[in-house]
This record gives C-alpha cells, sequence and structure tokens, in this order.
C-alpha cells in the first residue's frame, strides 16, 4: 500500500496472468498458446509494416482490418469493434454496458477470472451463478434478473462448449441487457454465435487472434455485435486511447485472415493433439472434461492436482493449476505440439509411478 496510490488503485485486486519464466527453458503448456508460429503471411505483413511509415500514428478506425473480418464473417463493418487483444475488449465492455447501480452482471462461478477484475475496476456488482458438478453452466439462471450476463464459450479454464442455439433462451430473456460472449476458443471445436447478431441486437461476440491464429503477442482481438454496441464501444476506447493497435499489429492481424489453409492446418493439428492427449489420459484414470477448445481441465482421483503441478514443473513442463474453491484439484494443460504432449506424459508417468 503506498500512500500516493489514489483510492481506487488501493482497492483493486488485478488478474494474475501464467508465468512466462525465464529462468529455463519449459514445455510450456500453462497459458494456451498455440504451439505453432502464425501464417508467413503475417510475419510477411509485419515485415512490411515496419519498413512503412512508422513515423505516422496507426488508422484510429482501423478501417482496413475493420473490412476483412467483417468480410471473413459475413457481417458489415458497422458490426466490427478491434481491441488490443481481447482482454481490452472485455475492458471496455464492462464500461460501456454494464452500470454500477442496479442490477448485477452474472457470469459462471469457475470462469475467466478477468471479469472479477473489470467489475471491480469499475465498481460493478456482479453475481456468480454456480456450474454444476459437470461444470456445465445452467442456462435458467442466466434469464433470472440480471444487469448484464458475461460467460466464454468454450468455458475457461473447464473447456465446456455449450451449443451455441441454446443461447437463444439467455438472450430472449435479456432483451434489454447485453449478453456477451467470449469465445477465445471457439474455433477448436464451437460453433459460433457471430451468427445470431443479426436476430439478437443485445448480443456481442467476442474473439481473438491470440489462439487459434497464433498471434498471442501482436495483441489482436475483435467483437461483433450491433452496431449500436460497436458504438458504445468506441465511445469508451475514444475516451481512453484512440490508438489501441499499431501499425504491425494492423498489418499482421489482416494477413491472419488471408491463409485460411494455414489456419485450418493449425487448428486441425491441435484438435487431433488434444484428442489423442485425453484419450491417454483418461486410460490413466484422469478425469478430464470434454474439452471443445486448445486445453484440457483435468484431476487424478488420486493424486492431488498442486503436486501435481509442482513435480511436473521440477521436470521441466509448466502446466496451470489455480488455487480455488472447487477446482484445487484439477489441472488446466494447454496443448502443444505431440512432441511436447509426449514430454508432458512422460514427465506425468513417472510421477504416478512414485
Ligand atoms: N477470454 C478468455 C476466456 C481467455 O482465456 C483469454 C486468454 N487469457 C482472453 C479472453 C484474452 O485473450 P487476449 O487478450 O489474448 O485476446
Amino acid at each position: 500500500m503506498s500512500p500516493y496510490w489514489s483510492d481506487l488503485a488501493a482497492s483493486l485486486v488485478p488478474y494474475v496472468p501464467g508465468e512466462q519464466p525465464k529462468d529455463r527453458t519449459y514445455v510450456k503448456l500453462n497459458t494456451n498458446e498455440n504451439p505453432y508460429p502464425p501464417s508467413p503471411r503475417v510475419l510477411e505483413a509485419i515485415r512490411g509494416a515496419a519498413n512503412g511509415d512508422l513515423r505516422l500514428y496507426p488508422d484510429p478506425t482501423c478501417s482496413a482490418l475493420i473490412r476483412k473480418i467483417a468480410d471473413y464473417h459475413g457481417v458489415s463493418p458497422e458490426q466490427v469493434f478491434v481491441g488490443n487483444g481481447s482482454d481490452e475488449i472485455l475492458a471496455f465492455s464492462f464500461a460501456a454496458f454494464f452500470n454500477p447501480t442496479g442490477e448485477p452482471v452474472l457470469f459462471p462461478d469457475i470462469t475467466y477470472s478477468f471479469y472479477k477484475v473489470y467489475a471491480g475496476l469499475y465498481n460493478i456488482p456482479y453475481r456468480t451463478v454456480p456450474l454444476d458438478d459437470e461444470f456445465r453452466v445452467p442456462l435458467e439462471a442466466l434469464g433470472e434478473p440480471n444487469g448484464g450476463v458475461i460467460l466464454p464459450n468454450p468455458n475457461a479454464p473447464t473447456a465446456r462448449y455449450v451449443e451455441t442455439e441454446l443461447f437463444r433462451d439467455v438472450l430472449t430473456r435479456n432483451r434489454r441487457k447485453v449478453v456477451i460472449l467470449d469465445e477465445a476458443y471457439i474455433d477448436f471445436g464451437g460453433r459460433s454465435a457471430i451468427g445470431l447478431v443479426n436476430e439478437y441486437p443485445n448480443l456481442l461476440v467476442i474473439q481473438t487472434l491470440s489462439k487459434s491464429r497464433s498471434l498471442a503477442g501482436l495483441r489482436v482481438g475483435f467483437a461483433i455485435g450491433h452496431p449500436d454496441l460497436i458504438e458504445g464501444l468506441n465511445r469508451v476506447k475514444n475516451s481512453f486511447n484512440s490508438y489501441t493497435i499499431d501499425r504491425l499489429a494492423l498489418a499482421g492481424a489482416a494477413a491472419a485472415f488471408e491463409d485460411q489453409a494455414y489456419f485450418e492446418e493449425t487448428t486441425r493439428k491441435v484438435v487431433a493433439t488434444r484428442e489423442r492427449t485425453a484419450a491417454i489420459l483418461k486410460e490413466r484414470g484422469f478425469r478430464v472434461i470434454d474439452s471443445a477448445a486448445n486445453f484440457l481441465f483435468v484431476s487424478h482421483p488420486e493424486r492431488q492436482a498442486s503436486d501435481l503441478f509442482g513435480e511436473l514443473k521440477q521436470r521441466g513442463v509448466l502446466v496451470r493449476y489455480f488455487n480455488q474453491p472447487r477446482i484445487d484439484n484439477y489441472l488446466r494443460v494447454s496443448i502443444g505440439t505431440d512432441e511436447e504432449m509426449d514430454v508432458f506424459l512422460r514427465a506425468l508417468g513417472e510421477i504416478l509411478k512414485r
């Protein structure tokens, strides 16, 4: 605590991102990054932009990138917003759509931990909705009086996916509130709700280039929804920083949408490796939650997840452990290459034998 901090800064409980250790080389399966590099076209575009005019500010309207995303997803540019990672769009959304007074915003009790942090930052009341014992989202509960709804689909860190059509009821029952579907992991097996935005003006779908496009380091995410929602986001953005996406990121992100074959190939490989790893873990007695994401959420009936986490780390394999009620005996394991998963499985085999 410092006397220089504002009351707001003193009150915050910030998000703690997964480790990015520098002490040694790990098989890094802890932050859901893609094990494959981005498309060569992305790198080419970034090089081109670097040779361009970095002296000048980037386009504050991000119009070329927005047009590219709009064409790719079959919507109009007025329905698209881009941000510095989807985290930034989530932060802007809390300010743009949720209020400090009135009903609480709803999200699952086990979900992306940044939602609570944004609620704290903007003083938004929230209520968590408990997932059932299988980590399924109780959709009926999301229709109770609320100040808005937000959840990832597939959920994080459980990896469970809810069939998109099942959200229709939630959207109808919340006509006057914004429902945000955070689709950070949708490309690994789910069907996006973008197809519903023309029917539901209260639906905002947020996606990222960090996972399925292998661009966590570039920091680009996007949101698709009714033009009024997009305008709300732009009002917040332009009260904060008009140049959230730099010239390199604008060029690289646009190029990522031009290489469909590469995207499909790398995504297919991640999914195949996920299924192979899940089958082996089940054979070894793990409970493995059905995953539609690029990670697995797993628990062993006899070995404490915190111990497994520590022993894996000693052997140079980094996974994610959440010391939180209900999930403190689970590990979240990002999907790497087949070779990386073999290292993980070998280390796990050694640990379980002891
Ligand atoms: N939503 C969820 C559910 C996530 O797990 C993540 C990644 N930590 C994000 C959003 C943010 O991703 P990014 O800011 O890299 O787009």
